[in-house]
């Protein structure tokens, strides 16, 4: 099918993408594309106005200060696969990134927009969660700071404003004894993930801290799971924390695979991921 008609402007500055934000006219960002453009030939979507921010300057890179990695949003998914200040800080993006679609779409999708959309199963939402990373987004009105845990509210539902463009996003480098995990299941690789587990703590002597256990694809939004972490951290083991899974955790079946299913695969990447990160810190 093909995309409704809609008007293109292609924006030099922020400045002039708040201004048709503000319009009161049906405007929709567009960034790297990968998902809007699909939304729109599937007529998910009918924008009258797409304002592409993907040649604003200032909105792409990866830089740190202190202690804080900052992603700006037009950022690509294969900048921060290949970025060696992300494998060395933030070793939980670089685990994730391949995970992210295909080369292709990981070419031209940015931060940004992952976060924007909020899919459910998408890795950087999950990620941001884990890494307890603050949104940073901007309008006419100026800059609003949104912590992730208060930014992913629902099915791609976020605390975003209408008016309002993510302009990068922040994440506090992990302390020391910092171990990421990674891991999800999807149909095929590259397809948006049946169940997935985005973890990053803290482990010294043996002892677990500040573990989150982001689980992506299993319900509405990304969600910790505060009850099976809770288990790790008191030394309870992987086996209790695979039983309390589906204590913070609303899972949800669908055409592809049933709850059951999913609270049974997301059991499955508790125990590996776990395991995996214990033996790194072993
Ligand atoms: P766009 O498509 O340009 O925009 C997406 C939405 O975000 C739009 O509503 C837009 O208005 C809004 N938006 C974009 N940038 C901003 C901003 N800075 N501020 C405010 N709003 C903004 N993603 C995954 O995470 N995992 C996958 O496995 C995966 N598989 C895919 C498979 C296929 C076949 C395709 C086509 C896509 C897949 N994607 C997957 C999606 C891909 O990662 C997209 O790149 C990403 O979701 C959106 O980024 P984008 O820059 O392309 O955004």
């Amino acid at each position: 099918m093909k995309a409704p008609e809609f008007e293109y402007v292609l924006v030099p500055t922020l400045g002039d993408a708040f201004k048709h934000l503000a319009s009161g006219e049906d405007v929709r960002v567009l960034a790297g594309g990968q998902s809007l453009l699909a939304s729109l030939n599937l007529r998910l979507s009918q924008p009258n106005k797409l304002i592409d921010i993907s040649r604003i300057e200032g909105m792409s890179g990866i830089s740190v200060a202190n202690g804080v990695i900052k992603i700006g949003a037009l950022t690509r998914h294969c900048d921060i696969e290949d970025a060696p200040l992300i494998k060395t800080h933030l070793p939980l993006l670089a685990l994730a990134a391949p995970h992210i679609a295909h080369p292709a779409i990981r070419n031209r999708g940015t931060f940004g927009g992952s976060v924007a959309l909020a899919d459910p199963a998408a890795e950087w939402p999950a990620c941001c969660l884990a890494l307890n990373a603050t949104i940073v987004a901007a309008s006419q009105a100026g800059e609003r700071r949104i912590a992730a845990a208060d930014f992913f509210q629902g099915l791609y539902a976020t605390a975003l404003q209408p008016e309002e463009i993510i302009t990068f996003v922040e994440i506090p480098i992990p302390g020391k004894g910092a171990v990421a995990g990674f891991s999800e299941l999807a149909r095929r690789h590259g397809d948006y993930a049946l169940v997935g587990l985005a973890a990053q703590g803290l482990r010294i002597a043996g002892r677990w801290s500040e573990l989150k256990l982001v689980f992506f694809g299993v319900s509405d939004r990304p969600v910790n799971a505060c009850e099976a972490a809770r288990q790790i951290i008191s030394g309870e083991g992987i086996k209790a924390a695979q039983m309390l899974v589906d204590q913070s955790l609303g899972f949800s079946g669908d055409d592809v695979c049933s709850a059951e299913t999913r609270l049974h695969l997301a059991r499955v990447l508790l125990g590996r991921v776990l395991a995996s990160m214990e033996s790194k810190q072993a």
